[in-house]
């Protein structure tokens, strides 16, 4: 019996989730460490749901510090079977305007020191993540987004930078010319792991800016992103809580076979120890 089927992965400005009942708020361990703040469960719309904010409260943790392995594995630990993360991002384009929400289908990884799988030191296993977003989850998150919130955009490229500092002007111009629509700091290696842990995974972001490749706008700061972020959180929270009770229970897509063609390493060759640390994960392929 899991203790949550649903997770939602708050990011910059959304640590908390009204109307949460039965909460408990665990303390968990991983293999990989701790998560980035106590994980709290309950009980919304008739699911059981997980909260955790990325960030930890009072927004402790720097993107490239995030203990994003432990995250993920603290969530599948608990069941959970489908995330939907939360993020603030910039705009890379004209018509993906500040206040408006993107539900993005793809992702450009500029991230550069991080560690982006579970299995770093073995078993060999190479995903299929040519479309890192859950496309069921995804496109309900798109329809319950777009009948509370009528700025919200289907699909679109998220540029994932590795930050802190925000990009120079010629790196925004670049991501543009790259078909980058979106620009944040922290969906990547979230959306791997989730794959490599065959959890389906779906992001809410909410636009705050221009970034800096807009002549006309001043350049993104601090301030313009809290601001903005505010008037934001509530729409956000709104969106995450009507589609906990839409999601359905169980899933019709590939996520939850995502390991199955993946391991290359034969399985009488697997590490006893590796075996011992990711038998959450992959277990039921040894
Ligand atoms: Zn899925």
């Amino acid at each position: 019996m899991s203790t949550a089927q649903i997770a939602i992965i708050g990011g910059s400005g959304l640590y908390d989730l009204q109307g949460l009942t039965n909460i408990n708020e665990i303390d968990m361990q991983t293999p990989f460490g701790k998560p980035s703040d106590t994980i709290v469960t309950g009980e919304l719309g008739g699911k059981k749901v997980a909260f955790l904010p990325r960030h930890g409260r009072g927004h402790r943790i720097p993107p490239t510090s995030l203990p994003v392995r432990a995250n993920i594995y603290a969530l599948k630990t608990l069941g959970v079977e489908k995330i939907i993360s939360v993020s603030a991002v910039g705009s890379l384009r004209e018509e993906f305007k500040p206040l408006d929400m993107v539900v993005p289908h793809q992702l450009i990884d500029r991230t550069y020191s991080r560690t982006q799988s579970f299995f770093e030191n073995g078993p060999t296993v190479h995903i299929s993540f040519s479309d890192p977003y859950c496309p069921s989850l995804s496109q309900l998150l798109f329809q319950t987004a777009s009948s509370l919130h009528s700025k919200t955009h289907e699909g679109g490229t998220m540029v994932v930078m590795e930050g802190p500092a925000f990009s120079t002007k010629a790196e925004s111009h670049m991501y543009r010319t790259w078909g980058g629509d979106i620009i944040g700091m922290t969906a990547l290696p979230e959306a791997k792991l989730a794959r490599e842990a065959e959890i389906c995974y779906s992001t809410l972001a909410c636009v705050t800016d221009y970034d800096c490749w807009r002549d006309s706008t001043e350049v993104v700061s601090v301030d313009m992103v809290v601001a903005n972020l505010n008037k934001n959180v509530e729409t956000a929270k709104r969106i995450v809580e009507t589609i906990v009770a839409k999601i359905p229970m169980g899933r019709n897509c590939d996520c939850e076979n995502a390991l199955k063609d993946s391991i290359l390493t034969a399985r009488n060759s697997v590490d006893s120890k590796a075996l011992e640390k990711l038998g959450l994960i992959i277990s039921k392929y040894m």
